[in-house]
């Protein structure tokens, strides 16, 4: 009998809650709180004593159940060992949450609890003179009862990775802090002028603090593509900053007309339910000649992380091996690769899962340093989706132009780092 084992150590000296007993046995069946969990060990452990098993309780663990046959003495239940009864406190705690963000808009929340150091050590203590390897930890647990008394109370849901609003609510100090989440818009744009940049560009003088040639803006350019896009939809959400996030650039000297992806990011928004068809017109409106902007959606952290990988050019370092020795001179023949357009078969170790086409892309620069005759080292920066070790091996001649044919030897990567994404 584990369960009755450790519930018999756990009550052994002292009143423990039936969060704090639940809780050393939550990665037990599914679909109970720790709460639950805690009340049926407990009752099962007084069914135990009831029929005569001799477990050495705490009797102050005991005084709500009813017993037929086995007696204890009465006593004021005291303060839980481990939580200090902490549990009891969410519902006043949380309503002076709810009273600070009832009148922002958002649909999500995470909540998250921060403890005194003594009660997470008490827990320690308890896990070990107990050793149960069934718990999850007060902080846990503590964070998600007052995560769903939140969202229960509002009608909100609780969305631990996008949300909306984040609560952080210190016990220690008896204080919260609110944190707004971003608003990110996806949409795709394009340049109709030249000299304007992509994002914000700190005047090359001042670096940005101000000064005469810059006109005390700090900025090198009067407009960006951020700012142009950004401004209306600012002053719609009434947020506090923008940033913005491109699927590449293109120079600033660079139209761009066939639409680039981009997710703009807006801090600390006040509206989210904004009209975005409303809001796409606008923009177009105000920047006639300038910018567009096309397939405004609501988005989210995740599809940033998605754009940066899709379209970024890349800046590889390879450690590369031989299977023939070279000279340092001949690593020059390589240099030919700068600016070229390398035709690429799907990389036999990815033809299983992707369709056999031939693919186009740039080395945009490259550059190489001997080692020995048998090893060198290869930088290079591609574009988005040029296969490296393929341009190196040449992938049984799949790849053409490629390191391994100028070289006119077998090359291996040993070793392929990522160096710069933009
Ligand atoms: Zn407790
Ligand atoms: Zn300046």
């Amino acid at each position: 009998m584990i369960i009755i084992d450790l519930a018999s150590k756990i009550l052994a000296d002292g009143y423990v809650c039936d969060h704090c007993l639940g809780r050393q046995f939550a990665k037990l069946l599914s679909g109970y709180s720790n709460k639950d969990r805690g009340n049926i060990v407990r009752n099962a452990v007084a069914f135990a004593l009831d029929s005569g098993d001799t477990i050495k309780i705490d009797p102050v663990n005991l005084q709500d159940i009813k017993f037929r046959t086995y007696k204890i003495k009465k006593m004021q239940v005291p303060v839980c060992k481990v939580c200090d009864n902490i549990f009891l406190q969410v519902p006043e705690k949380s309503e002076r949450v709810i009273e600070n963000i009832k009148d922002s808009e958002f649909d999500t929340i995470l909540v998250g609890a921060r403890l005194s150091g003594r009660l997470i050590d008490n827990e320690e203590q308890l896990w070990e003179s107990v050793g149960t390897e069934f718990c999850e930890s007060i902080k846990m647990e503590l964070s998600r009862f007052m995560g769903q008394f939140i969202t229960t109370k509002i009608k909100k849901d609780l969305d631990r990775a996008n949300p909306q609003i984040t609560v952080v609510y210190d016990f220690e100090e008896n204080d919260f802090e609110i944190g707004i989440g971003s608003l990110f818009i996806y949409g795709k744009y394009k340049k109709f002028m030249r000299g304007i940049p992509q994002t914000k560009w700190p005047c090359s003088k001042c670096r940005g603090l101000g000064c005469d040639s810059c006109d005390w803006t700090g900025k090198q350019y009067k407009e960006t593509v951020e700012e142009l896009i950004a401004a209306p939809v600012l002053e719609e959400t009434e947020g506090i900053n923008s940033k913005f996030h491109g699927a590449g650039r293109e120079d600033i000297d660079a139209l761009n007309l066939c639409g680039r992806e981009f997710v703009l990011e807006i801090q600390e928004p006040v509206k989210r339910s904004i009209d975005l068809v409303k809001l796409e017109k606008e923009i177009n409106k105000i920047n006639k000649d300038k910018v567009s902007v096309s397939e405004l959606a609501f988005s989210d952290k995740k599809t940033v992380v998605d754009l940066k990988e899709k379209k970024a050019d890349k800046t590889y370092f390879a450690v590369v091996e031989l299977d023939a020795p070279i000279t340092e001179a001949d690593i020059k023949k390589i240099d030919v690769l700068k600016g070229k357009i390398i035709k690429q078969e799907t990389p036999e170790r990815v033809t299983h899962r992707r369709a056999d086409i031939t693919r186009e892309r740039k080395v945009i620069d490259i550059s190489c340093e001997f080692i020995d005759s048998k090893n060198i080292r290869i930088k290079v920066k591609g574009e988005a989706g040029l296969y490296i070790k393929e341009l190196i091996s040449s992938d049984n001649g799949r790849t053409k132009p490629s390191v391994s044919a100028l070289l006119g030897v077998g090359a291996t990567v040993t070793a392929l780092d990522v160096v710069d994404i933009e």
